[in-house]
């Protein structure tokens, strides 16, 4: 398949759409996920036009991970949280439903469970609270 220039995160790239950013750098970018599986549900994505694990050039990935690795210790600190899960789906029979690589940073904590992914809209001031906290870390 190739990549969708009209995909969500592109127009949120591009400006086109708006998203509550927490981090940016030349290759990566990262901001909430606005149907969050857990409070501080967060996603990186590299800039450069990739649909998935299996077209990313090395080289951007590292920087994507790079930029993972920073945001997940932000979320760590911002959220309390003790464990801090990612996921990555590549495909629709994974569950990939935005054709632009991407990673999930999910703040984790015993006996409180993910809502189902990409279901429920959250509220706008409640995103940008939570972004907040997060650059506050970085
Ligand atoms: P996937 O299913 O492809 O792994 O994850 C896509 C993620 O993007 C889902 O968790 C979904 O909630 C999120 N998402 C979908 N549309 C938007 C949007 O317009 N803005 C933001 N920030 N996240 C979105």
């Amino acid at each position: 398949m190739a990549y969708d220039n009209d995909n969500i995160f592109a127009k949120i790239l591009r400006g086109e759409a708006p998203a509550f950013k927490v981090f940016e750098d030349d290759y990566s970018l990262a901001f909430m996920d606005v149907m969050p599986q857990v409070e501080g549900h967060t996603l990186v994505i590299p800039k450069d036009p990739t649909e998935n694990i299996h077209n990313a050039d090395p080289v951007i990935l590292g920087h994507t991970m790079a930029t993972v690795q920073r945001v997940a210790a932000a979320v760590k600190t911002a959220f309390d949280a003790p464990g801090i899960m990612l996921a990555q789906l590549n495909g629709e029979a994974a569950g990939q439903t935005v054709f632009h690589l991407h990673f999930h940073i999910l703040p984790r904590r015993e006996g409180l469970e993910m809502l189902l992914h990409a279901r429920q809209m959250a509220d706008f001031d409640l995103l940008e609270r939570h972004a907040q906290l997060i650059r506050d870390q970085l």
